[in-house]
């Protein structure tokens, strides 16, 4: 059971406005002090989204973001700047995200500079370390990110997210860009910087198998909401969402690059219209009448694993074995 002072916390509704996608709908995430979230879900359901919300960098024209029980929106000042620095977003593609023109000192080095973290003085000792604390030579510093490889790029663009002391890392397709054994081994520093500094993390992947290891809990998202939502080992042992069920049954097929959702039949859906009902129906094998017509809601089936899917109301005798298509 989470504290809610411990939580950093994102209810969102439908954006109404005739121009905006309906990226969210209903959404309700929260995220415990020192727990890894993995979120999952094909490109254009709303993750990054999500993301940007609760890292702070794109305001939600509905809804709120509550950081250890207080609302962001109400913070002000030095307390709004704390929060913005609290909640650092790491991006997909390391190449486009660091700037080419400049030495790898001054992109991890400047930020903390510039909020006084750091004096102008002890940059240089500062941004050696943290090139140690990523696996990187510590003599690099002074190159440009051409200079280094992709897995190398990755762990940049880690130290300088760290480099200005945050609490909540939102990687959103951090590894997504990189060589499956080289994204092993991001995932595993990942992982043993989240145990040395108590980060916490919302994992973000179209990929399963990515999240699979590094996640506490995972979140399935599917145009705009949380379908699922379990225990890491919970949700692969018993996956209970026809749509998870799907995207389970990609992950043999991980070593695979860019492969697209076979296994699920037809297109994703457009977000700015997304089918009535639950939305998954038109894709869905074991779609029903009422399906196409009520919303399923997210609600607890046990083990502290919750799902939406009308599926859950139908007796055991009814209910048919979720398996893919
Ligand atoms: Fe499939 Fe219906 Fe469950 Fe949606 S609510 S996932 S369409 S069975
Ligand atoms: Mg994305």
């Amino acid at each position: 059971d989470l504290d809610l002072a411990d939580r950093i916390a994102a209810r969102f509704g439908a954006k109404r406005a005739a121009t905006t996608v309906h990226a969210l709908d209903g959404v309700d995430l929260a995220v415990a002090r020192g727990e890894v979230v993995g979120l999952v879900g094909e490109s254009g359901c709303g993750k990054s989204t999500l993301g940007r919300i609760m890292a702070g960098t794109m305001p939600a024209s509905e809804g709120e973001v509550l950081i250890e029980g207080r609302q962001r929106s109400a913070l002000r000042g030095r307390e709004a700047r704390q929060a913005r620095l609290d909640a650092q977003i790491i991006f997909q593609d390391p190449m486009s995200a660091l700037n080419p023109r400049k030495r790898v000192i001054d992109i991890i080095g400047e930020a903390p500079v510039a909020h006084g973290l750091v004096k102008r003085s002890d940059k240089g000792r500062f941004v050696r370390e943290l090139l140690e604390k990523v696996g990187l030579d510590p003599d690099m510093a002074a190159r440009y990110p051409h200079q280094f490889s992709g897995g190398q790029r990755a762990r940049i663009g880690i130290a300088r997210a760290l480099a200005v002391n945050p609490k909540f890392l939102i990687c959103d397709e951090s590894v997504a860009a990189l060589d499956v054994s080289i994204q092993a081994q991001v995932i595993n520093l990942f992982m043993d910087l989240q145990r040395e500094l108590g980060l916490t993390y919302l994992f973000i992947s179209h990929d399963l198998g990515v999240v699979r290891h590094i996640s506490d809990r995972v979140v399935i998202m599917y145009l705009g909401r949380i379908v699922e939502s379990a225990p890491a080992d919970e949700l692969f042992a018993r996956p209970n969402h026809p749509y998870t069920v799907a995207l389970l049954s990609e992950i043999p097929r991980i070593d695979v690059r860019k492969r697209d959702f076979a296994a699920i039949k037809g297109e994703i859906p457009s977000p700015t219209n997304p089918p009535k009902g639950c939305h998954f129906h038109p894709r869905c094998p074991h779609a029903f009448e009422r399906c196409r017509m009520e919303r399923p809601v997210l609600r607890e089936v046990g083990g502290g694993h919750r799902s939406a899917c009308h599926l859950n109301d139908l007796s055991e005798i009814k209910r048919p074995a979720v398996q893919a298509a």
